[in-house]
């Protein structure tokens, strides 16, 4: 028997089906009145016995058993079957939430991998400029500067080109890579953000980088015609 069907064995469907009406109606009026004390002892259950594998039924009944009830007093056993339904019944919620959360978490995971293999094999590693163009999200003035960067790319085994965007005005380069050549994409990279700084977004002219609302690179017959 699995550890969590031991715990929740007690509860199966119908497990008051034997007791009669006076039996329950007593039960429920303990519950009721007993109600904050019930919780208390059954989170503080769950307090003393962090671990899952402390919370056993033999655990949950010894720990319902303790529970104080005046000596001699009629109750006893339904204060601490209510205290072991309220354990039970955290517990429950407990497992349920925390399948929930692997659940999500399994899910996560296997979009992530998707995704991962989906950048895998959209990025270019070849060198073919015509492959890697369609990921330029950039104006064609800078086509250039990434056709000899994909080439640069080339060089270096395993280093696929996956984009290219515009950041704070100036090109920015996505890429995947696992290798002991960092440095010399970071050199790559750098050239051509430099170039991308003093070059046209649109034409590929000489361009200033300047900022209007935010920063871009322009030459002047295209910053004027931007500003008209
Ligand atoms: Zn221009």
């Amino acid at each position: 028997m699995d550890h969590d069907e031991e715990i929740f064995d007690e509860f199966r469907p119908g497990f008051l089906a034997d007791k009669d009406t006076a039996w329950l109606n007593d039960f429920a009026e303990i519950q009721r009145r007993h109600e904050p004390e019930i919780s208390a002892w059954a989170q503080a259950f769950l307090d003393y016995h962090p671990v899952d594998h402390q919370r056993t039924a033999a655990a949950i009944k010894a720990w319902a058993d303790q529970v104080p009830w005046p000596e001699g007093e009629y109750g006893r056993e339904m204060m601490a079957l209510a205290v072991r339904m309220a354990i039970t019944m955290r517990l429950s919620l407990s497992i349920a939430a925390e399948r929930d959360r692997a659940r999500r978490t399994d899910l996560m995971q296997a979009a992530h991998e998707r995704i991962v293999e989906a950048r895998k094999k959209a990025a270019v590693y070849d060198g073919v400029v015509d492959r890697a163009r369609p990921a330029y999200y950039v104006g064609v003035g800078w086509h250039a500067i990434l056709d000899d960067l994909i080439k640069e790319f080339s060089e270096i085994d395993g280093l696929g080109f996956l984009s290219a965007h515009e950041k704070f005005g100036g090109l920015r380069i996505s890429y995947l890579y696992s290798g002991d050549r960092q440095a010399d994409i970071d050199a790559i990279e750098k050239r051509a953000i430099e170039r991308s700084l003093i070059t046209c977004w649109y034409c590929g002219q000489p361009g200033k980088l300047k900022r209007e609302r935010w920063w871009r690179v322009r030459c002047e017959e295209h910053w004027s015609a931007e500003n008209d």
